[in-house]
């Protein structure tokens, strides 16, 4: 009788991959990581910054005083719409 059969245990490491965009269940806007360098869709990845376009997101406040609202922006070419953290 062998026991060869055994499943190896693999170490399972607790970090969690901090660049995955997340979905806001509730109002379908994804949030992303701010990335350097030139604004592009997370979905399509298109940087024309013509086609994407900003706006304040009155549902995201960052600071209470003074109120500071966050912003979100519309990708012109999927519709994407996301935060940036
Ligand atoms: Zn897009």
């Amino acid at each position: 009788m062998s026991e060869e059969n055994k499943e190896p245990e693999s170490e399972r490491p607790e970090e969690q991959p901090d660049m995955q965009p997340e979905m806001d269940i509730s109002t379908g806007i994804l949030t992303i990581e701010k990335a350097p360098g030139r604004r592009k869709c997370p979905k399509c990845g298109n940087d024309n910054k013509n086609m994407i376009k900003e706006s304040i997101d009155k549902e995201n406040i960052i600071m209470d005083y003074p109120r500071v609202y966050g912003k979100k922006y519309l990708c012109g070419e999927c519709g994407t719409v996301w935060r940036e953290k």
